[in-house]
């Protein structure tokens, strides 16, 4: 009656192992838990302070007593770490307040550390000086034949200094986001110098130049003033050249990976997936957050189902951790 293809029909159906939840969720390959989850916050100045992001809604900047707060939700959820930003008082050419000991993702540190939400998260602090400079660039700059760049060397000096002042503020782990050269090996001999040999580096090996990060930096007031990150970040062309940034980043000392963006990068985790062996992270970006809530609003798209399915496409590609923006609303849908 139908000319059919599959030789194996009608014996082989693969509809069989689909036809209720309970086998579908005995085949399922995939899982996705709340501990897989990281929730990234931006740290502003002040008390009780909880102002939303325009392009970001249901994010927030907080002072470090709504963080805390914060915190106490997210360990209760069962989320696996907070990813901290900050939003200092003032900026200047060498981000003082990046690397300043009582800088605000240093007190913010201290202030989580003494809480008992702590017990239960990973505190992640994000290293890089772009939200501290007053150019809004990841590094010192230099004007070279190319135009204004980040000076490389002496900008590594600066993300060291920060690290370090984050592992002595309580730090678990630091995150350096910067894309410098060299970066992850400075880092580690810094903070082996100042007695952290115990902290671990989760370096963003591939963080690409994207579209995505649009809305970030209004939450984190970090845009660029002039001329764009294409110089330090990949091009978002580059696989192979992702896969070197990766190798290097372990040679130096790196003990897990970020991959930034997530959805239009995830052949670039599966490709790592399969190379490396140490734990690999996705980070699902402010922009992939932003145009989802968009369609949420607009009722185009089933909120609950994309979220996971989004989180869920990070976790197959490869990605043993996700930091998203929506870890409260997938640890509540998970139960
Ligand atoms: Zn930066």
């Amino acid at each position: 009656m139908f000319k059919h293809y599959n030789h194996n029909f009608p014996e082989t159906r693969m509809r069989r192992l689909r036809r209720n939840e309970s086998l579908r969720a005995l085949v399922r390959e995939t899982t996705l838990d709340p501990g897989d989850l990281i929730y990234p916050l931006f740290l502003c100045p002040g008390k009780g302070v909880r102002r939303e992001i325009g392009s970001m809604p249901g994010v927030f900047q907080l002072s470090v007593d709504e963080a805390v707060r914060e915190a106490e939700e997210a360990a209760q959820l069962g989320l696996g770490g907070l990813l901290l930003f900050g939003l200092p008082e003032t900026k200047d050419e060498k981000a003082t307040g990046a690397w300043d000991n009582n800088g605000i993702v240093q007190q913010g540190l201290r202030a989580l550390k003494d809480s008992a939400a702590a017990q239960k998260l990973v505190l992640i602090a994000d290293v890089c000086l772009c939200e501290y400079t007053s150019h809004g660039h990841c590094g010192v700059m230099i004007e070279t034949r190319d135009g204004w760049t980040v000076d490389n060397d002496p900008s590594l000096e600066l993300l060291a200094r920060t690290a370090v002042s984050q592992a002595k503020a309580g730090a678990d782990v630091v995150a350096p986001s910067d894309m410098m050269d060299g970066r992850v090996g400075a880092i580690r001999q810094a903070l082996d110098s100042a007695g952290f040999q115990q902290t671990p580096i989760l370096s963003y090996a591939a963080k690409f130049a994207s579209a995505f990060y649009g809305p970030f930096r209004e939450a984190a007031d970090s845009a660029p003033q002039f001329g764009d990150r294409r110089s330090y970040q990949m091009d978002g062309a580059n696989l192979r050249e992702a896969l070197r940034e990766i190798d290097l980043d372990l040679e130096e000392g790196a003990d897990m990976i970020l991959m930034k963006p997530a959805m239009p990068y995830l052949d670039v985790v599966r490709a790592a997936r399969e190379r490396v062996g140490v734990p690999i992270g996705a980070y699902q970006v402010s922009g992939e957050y932003s145009m989802l809530q968009a369609a949420f609003e607009k009722g185009w798209l089933d909120h609950d189902r994309a979220i996971l399915e989004s989180l869920l496409g990070a976790r197959r590609a490869g990605a043993d951790f996700i930091v998203t923006y929506f870890a409260k609303e997938a640890a509540k849908l998970l139960g």
